[in-house]
């Protein structure tokens, strides 16, 4: 595919693991808006079909902006669970 910087190119849009943070786009939800980006921008980028994907860069991005790119994210289509998989956002 074209996005070739993804973190997993298998799954573009993760999950992907991260430090200690497991983060995953739904795609069904992701609207574009690029909030994320804004936030993280090692981590997240917009697909040709305007849908968040994970970059390779991504661990140049804190934890804080990883969860605060979530929390920003107007339709909580970033998912990120811990270690345990427990829901670290959307709670
Ligand atoms: S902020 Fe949410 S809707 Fe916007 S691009 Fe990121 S994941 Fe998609």
């Amino acid at each position: 595919m074209a996005d070739a910087n993804v973190l997993d190119p298998k799954n573009p849009s993760g999950p992907v693991q991260v430090r200690k943070l497991k983060v995953r786009v739904d795609r069904d939800l992701c609207i574009g808006a690029a909030t994320c980006i804004a936030i993280a921008p090692n981590m997240f980028a917009l697909d040709s079909d305007a849908k968040a994907i994970i970059l390779s860069t991504s661990d140049q991005d804190s934890d804080d902006a990883i969860i605060d790119a979530a929390k920003g994210c107007p339709v909580a289509a970033v998912i990120i669970e811990d270690e345990q998989g427990n829901k670290v956002f959307p709670k």
